[in-house]
């Protein structure tokens, strides 16, 4: 799915002299294309002049930071390539930040029990399929709440559903495949409440296509009056991101948000969803990888994106960027010399080449060489000096080559032998100028590979901008 972006730079003041035309129409047709979101997503009022400066104080550069704020993205009001990364992406069509009508007015139903209807179905999928996919969407937010939805057949409901493409009546046409995929409106008469999917994008019950009962969930959230959440882990982020539908969760975000507006649920237990974790907390990471000049941070569904040259760490689901990998890895590194990052997660792996996937994955990790009983790595760390990689597992580490692709011989060998100092048990590692990071618990130790001692030890959110308001 997602490509690397495209190095961007767009700053009159710093321009070339005589910029290529191909650049030229590429900065044209990104500042386009920017300009579009803000208007549509963050209320950007028409400007008469065409925008081909950029000055460090206007309402593009205003609202262009509102939208890096609201993504969690570096706040600089300049086009730079990870905001870019973001605009490309397909999303819902509502706006994050709403018109002052709808911010206002803070609407809901005044009952909690509604009524749905379906107004007609896509080709793409079985009839019986979509009305399952829509149950079992309101049932999110049933489940949490006192709210209650029927569906009826004849009679006008109060949230009406249909799948309709391009210009379809309501001033916000879609706009074929890609973008925009479904909007709805805020609770009310007439078309408050009513449902829109782009009957221009494959729908699936699957993740071969977009998926309906996500879409329709996180719908569903905005006909019962939620808007837009900054948590990445919530439905009602702008990206609805392909997550494993069976056990599909509602994170404690979307509970606190609906229930703001209807009251906790009549189930004598309150249920609870998934918090999403911050960069204050106390972090134990799953595994640490760099990504081409970038560290990777993996816990539970989430990572952190390091990036270089910004004092700002992104926080996003890793199936937004890897659509097929698993949640819970166990270890992660990056072979620089071959321009690869290998996932770890019980017995198998995966090989990534940037932000894709290579064919022939999952692979078994016993073809590494490890015995079987072996059940999983804990964490994994490649040194490019002597092109081979280290695995760490319990309290013992087994040196592989990478050129002749086997284990080296004398292997397993202990830890603490060769890393002294470093605790026991590691949740991580990386490496970085010289050093060795090695997570354990809410601890690193950093590890210089020169002189093989513990130079620090560190928070182990010390590489994460934590910045708590
Ligand atoms: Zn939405
Ligand atoms: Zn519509």
């Amino acid at each position: 799915m997602a490509t690397l972006p495209v190095i961007l730079i767009l700053c009159a003041a710093h321009s070339l002299a005589f910029p290529a035309l191909k650049e030229l129409e590429k900065q044209d047709k990104n500042l386009h294309l920017v300009e579009r979101y803000l208007k549509r997503y963050y209320n950007l009022e028409t400007v008469d002049k065409p925008i081909t400066r950029m000055k460090s104080s206007n309402p593009f550069s205003e609202k262009l930071k509102q939208m890096q704020d609201f993504f969690g993205l570096e706040v600089t009001g300049k086009l730079d390539p990870a905001t870019m990364d973001i605009i490309e992406k397909p999303r819902c069509a509502n706006p994050d930040i709403a018109n002052y009508v709808t911010s206002e007015s803070h609407s809901k139903w005044e009952t909690t029990n509604l009524t749905y209807r379906l107004l007609n179905f896509t080709p793409d999928m079985m009839q019986a399929d979509v009305e399952h996919a829509v149950q079992k969407a309101f049932k999110v937010w049933s489940n949490v709440t006192p709210l209650r939805f029927t569906r009826i057949y004849d009679d006008i409901s109060d949230i009406e559903i249909s799948f309709v493409a391009g210009d379809h009546g309501d001033n916000s046409p879609f706009d074929g495949p890609g973008e925009f995929l479904a909007h709805a409106f805020d609770p009310g008469y007439g078309e408050g409440g009513d449902v829109h999917f782009d009957e221009d994008e494959t729908w699936s019950k699957g993740t071969d296509g977009t998926n309906l009962f996500l879409i329709a969930a996180h719908e569903i959230g905005h006909a019962l009056g939620l808007a837009h959440s900054k948590d990445p882990g919530a439905l009602m982020f702008p990206f609805v991101v392909n997550v494993n539908t069976k056990d599909f969760q509602l994170s404690q975000d979307d509970i606190n948000g609906i229930q703001s507006l209807y009251g906790l649920s009549k189930n004598p237990v309150q249920p609870t969803g998934p918090i999403t974790p911050s960069a204050c907390d106390n972090l134990i990471f799953d595994a640490i990888t760099t990504l081409r000049g970038e560290i990777i941070f993996f816990k539970d569904r989430f990572c952190w994106r390091n990036l270089p040259q910004t004092s700002n760490t992104e926080l996003r689901m890793i199936k937004m960027f890897w659509p097929s990998l698993p949640s819970d890895i166990d270890a992660a590194y990056e072979n620089t010399d071959i321009d690869q990052v290998l996932i770890f997660k019980g017995s198998k792996y995966w090989a990534l080449s940037g932000y894709e996937i290579l064919e022939g994955y999952p692979k078994n990790i016993y073809k590494l060489g490890f015995p079987r009983n072996v059940a999983q790595i804990d964490a994994a760390s490649y040194d490019e000096g002597t092109r081979k990689t280290y695995f760490f597992v319990g309290e013992q580490y087994w040196r592989f080559d990478e050129k002749k692709q086997k284990m080296d011989k004398g292997f397993p060998r202990q830890i603490e032998e060769d890393f002294p100092g470093i605790g026991h048990k590691i949740n991580a590692v990386f490496q970085s100028d010289g050093f060795l990071y090695f997570f354990s618990g809410s601890v690193q130790h950093e590890f210089s590979l020169k002189t093989k001692r513990v130079t620090r030890i560190l928070k182990s959110n010390s590489w994460l901008s934590c910045t708590e308001k």
